[in-house]
């Protein structure tokens, strides 16, 4: 028995997006544009014109646009196993090609935080490593801004619309 053998496995970084898991990012960061200025088409009725409907599709699209890229590759890294780095089925509770703990993702580390490790032992450092609270993406909580936001935007647009059908 050597030391090497019990040497706990380091964590891997994520692995590069596919082309294709790169082409869904820009279709979620892109197609929010076009999305505002159909949702904003409305507004022609209270004699909005074209041209002020494409600059606001083109900011709040944007921004949109920027939270949903984001989410994007945060769920995309989310798949990836945390051990193998292989990609792993949406809801999977282990990694099929290594057996990782998909839902706790165990990680572990020594007091001082030296690196993060996937096994229990010892660190590089000789002290014994303890478990770290288990990570979380946070595509949960941007996905709940954006759902905020969303009913925020519906919400000022209908008072907006509103406003102008009794001034009018
Ligand atoms: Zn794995
Ligand atoms: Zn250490």
């Amino acid at each position: 028995m050597t030391d090497t053998i019990d040497q706990p496995r380091r964590v891997a970084g994520y692995a590069p997006l596919t082309a294709r898991e790169r082409r869904s990012v820009a279709v979620a960061a892109v197609a929010p544009v076009p999305g505002v200025f159909v949702a904003l088409l409305p507004f022609m009725l209270t004699g909005a014109t074209v041209s002020s409907l494409l600059g606001a599709a083109m900011v709040y699209g944007s921004l949109l646009g920027l939270a949903a890229g984001f989410v994007a590759v945060d769920r995309f890294h989310a798949r990836q196993c945390g051990r193998c780095r292989e990609r792993t089925e949406r809801r999977a509770l282990a990694c099929a090609a290594c057996g990782y703990d998909l839902v706790e993702r165990p990680r572990f580390a020594c007091p001082q935080r030296h690196t993060i490790y996937l096994d229990e032992g010892l660190c590089a450092c000789g002290r014994r490593l303890a478990a770290l609270p288990s990570p979380r993406g946070v595509g949960r909580e941007v996905v709940l801004m954006l759902r905020v936001g969303g009913w925020l935007l519906a919400f000022l647009m209908g008072v907006g619309v509103l406003l102008r059908l009794l001034e009018g």
